[in-house]
């Protein structure tokens, strides 16, 4: 951990300064769940798991949506049990006194059980489902993830997960608050944790915020697409850095 670049984020960090950060599986797997495969990961690594890819397309959702819920099911329980770690923590105690705009690969909700606010869920969330006959959502019913799809509270439709399909758009509104909070008017420190960065969709903001002089840091085990494009790198583990790096 080189505390000079500790010292030089905490120089920039003043209160009041806008702060974008676009987290993936990485910051996750200090709360036990699995990036390989798993929630997330499955995101941030596409070429994995043609079976689970199928099984999660829109194509299957419409002729078999007990499929891809119990697809969703298989890939949700180990992570059942998984809490905000540190580095999640962090972040939400941060938004205390800075504007923080945080954008997530990850489907996980941890962000939000941390107290975030402000959290663009690029790929939606397992903690919510939709009920399409109702054109509602609901908090994700206790029945998952279990052995048979979860089914809507007031009609009992099987509900769709608040997730974004393979083969599905990504959402116009989320995409515009992309547009708007991080990359017209790119934050001042800009913080990539857990993330390979796949999707161009991810990167973006980051090679805005490179280009308009902002401060870009990486924080992730290993080089990544990013690498290039950030001022300062931090090879350490999330849940360790980031307390330390908001000093708090
Ligand atoms: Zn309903």
């Amino acid at each position: 951990m080189s505390v000079d670049a500790i010292l030089e984020v905490q120089a920039r960090l003043k209160p009041g300064v806008r702060v974008g950060v676009i987290t993936g599986a990485g910051i996750s797997r200090a709360s036990g769940l699995p990036t390989y495969r798993g929630l997330g990961g499955l995101y941030d690594d596409p070429a994995e798991g043609a079976a689970t890819m199928e099984a999660l397309s829109a194509r299957t959702w419409r002729a078999d949506p007990e499929r891809t819920w119990a697809a969703l099911a298989s890939l949700a329980r180990p992570g059942v049990a998984a809490l905000p770690n540190p580095a999640h923590l962090a972040l939400a105690r941060l938004e205390e006194r800075n504007e923080v705009t945080i954008l997530t690969q990850n489907v996980d909700g941890l962000h939000q059980r941390a107290g975030s606010q402000r959290v663009i869920e690029i790929h939606g969330s397992l903690a919510r489902a939709l009920c399409l006959a109702c054109d509602d959502g609901y908090p994700m019913p206790p029945e998952f993830p279990g052995v048979h799809p979860p089914r809507c509270p007031r009609c009992r439709s099987i509900l769709r997960p608040d997730v974004v399909l393979f083969e599905e758009r990504l959402p116009m509104g989320k995409l515009a608050r992309i547009e708007r909070e991080l990359l017209l008017n790119p934050p001042e420190i800009l913080i990539a944790v857990g993330t390979s960065a796949l999707f161009s969709y991810v990167n973006a903001p980051f090679l805005q915020a490179h280009a308009s002089g902002s401060l870009t840091v990486e924080v992730n085990p290993e080089p990544t697409a990013l690498t290039p494009f950030a001022r300062l790198v931090f090879r350490d583990p999330a849940e360790l850095l980031l307390p330390r790096l908001f000093a708090l």
